[in-house]
């Protein structure tokens, strides 16, 4: 059977494959730490979950409108203006199976064969895959660490053609953290909006900040920025609801009918059990958010501070997520255990087969001096994990 030659253009999950050898080794018996999560290791706040329970006793179990159901879109429109200083309608929002989802239905919405789609490194891994599976062209263009992950105006005028068509901004950054100021965002924009670009902004992080860092939402710059922007956003970070599929889009008029119509023919709606849930998670008692958070802040204060105690690693703090993006570099040309670091992938395999933990090497992100730590795991698992990280890396030649 001959596969379309998009199927073949297309990897895997690069992290999932590093968490299906660790799970393989936990089979074997082995104690392996993973920091590879994806996701927060909280559960859904009760409030929540008790809505989805009884949106089921209450048969609430049928078809919905392929948008999302009147009562969402408009929990979403409220928390936009409340939470981002943003005006949408219901009928600019439409609610999918996740905010990946919501990309990929943006994609479909926008890009024709050929089309560029600007990318900044490191980058999260479904980005480029998203844009080929569309016919579209990934611009991939590295940020460095001294600019705190960010693309700089200049960088992004180099890359521009007449075939570029969109850029992702993900602020809160996976995996960097990073997050963009207002003026930084301002002047990306002041390229981009009169030469039509379309700002893919992915904004799923944005109530997961430290030490005072300030989220600006890039539609809320102006007018003319919100028309040539689409809100991705979820309930899946904020509300540790990752399982039950819910994000959002908010788009112009246009762009918005037309996600949905793509939607309706893929997909129909989003569950409707988990959208009675998420409306309950916008409308409810933001307490946990808080909560949660808080846990984090002291997680990242730690995995921070034991990372740059290892020789050959350091990292800067992130103002935002819940990952920390050590720089390896160092450790390149090394050799441990009769075995030499090329790469951050080599370096991953050896941390896996050597200390018996599991990290997504910077390669899956497009930054390859780079490894990946989530900080969605408990404080001994963190204690633990990067002892046994320094242990093998202090045998390094
Ligand atoms: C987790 C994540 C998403 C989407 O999550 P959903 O569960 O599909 O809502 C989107 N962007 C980034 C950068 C993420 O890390």
């Amino acid at each position: 059977m001959q596969l379309a030659a998009r199927a073949r253009n297309i990897g895997a999950s690069p992290t999932l494959a590093m968490n299906a050898r660790a799970k393989e080794m936990v089979q074997q018996g082995i104690d392996v730490l993973s920091f590879t999560v994806g996701e927060p290791d909280f559960d859904t706040p009760i409030h929540i979950a008790e809505t989805g329970i009884e949106a089921i006793k209450d048969g609430f179990t049928r078809y919905t409108p392929a948008a999302g159901i009147p009562e969402l879109k408009e929990a979403i429109c409220t928390k936009l203006k409340r939470d981002n200083n943003l005006e949408y309608e219901p009928s600019d929002v439409v609610v999918s199976n996740g905010a990946k989802h919501s990309i990929y239905n943006a994609l479909q919405a926008l890009i024709e064969d050929g089309d560029e789609v600007i990318i900044p490194a490191p980058y999260w891994v479904s980005y480029t895959e998203m844009v080929k599976l569309n016919g579209g062209i990934p611009i991939v263009i590295p940020t460095m660490a001294d600019n705190g992950f960010k693309l700089t105006p200049e960088q992004l005028e180099e890359k521009l053609t007449d075939r570029t068509k969109a850029i992702f901004i993900n602020s809160p950054n996976n995996p960097t953290g990073a997050v963009y100021a207002k003026k930084e965002l301002e002047s990306l924009a002041s390229i981009l909006v009169p030469r039509g670009i379309v700002i893919i902004a992915d904004e799923v992080y944005e109530k997961l900040l430290y030490d005072g860092a300030v989220f600006t939402s890039v539609a809320s710059l102006g007018p003319d920025v919100k028309e040539h922007t689409v809100t991705i956003n979820g309930v899946s970070k904020t509300y540790a609801m990752t399982g039950w599929r819910i994000g959002y889009a908010a788009a112009p008029r246009a762009l918005a009918r037309a996600m949905a119509n793509i939607q309706s023919h893929a997909t129909s709606s989003p569950n409707s059990i988990a959208q009675l849930a998420a409306t309950a998670a916008l409308t409810g008692d933001q307490a946990p958010v808080q909560k949660m958070l808080a846990e984090f802040a002291r997680r990242r204060e730690l995995m921070v501070t034991k990372i740059n105690t290892i020789p050959g690693m350091s990292c800067r703090k992130p103002e935002g997520a819940f990952y920390v993006f050590a720089d390896v570099a160092d450790l390149f040309g090394r050799t441990i255990r009769g075995q030499q670091i090329n790469n951050s992938t080599d370096l991953a395999e050896l941390l896996l087969s050597e200390a018996h933990v599991a990290l997504v090497p910077g390669a899956a992100f497009g930054l390859d001096e780079f490894i990946r730590f989530s900080y969605a795991t408990s404080t001994d698992v963190i204690e633990r994990g990067l002892a046994r990280v320094k242990n093998v890396l202090a045998e390094a030649q």
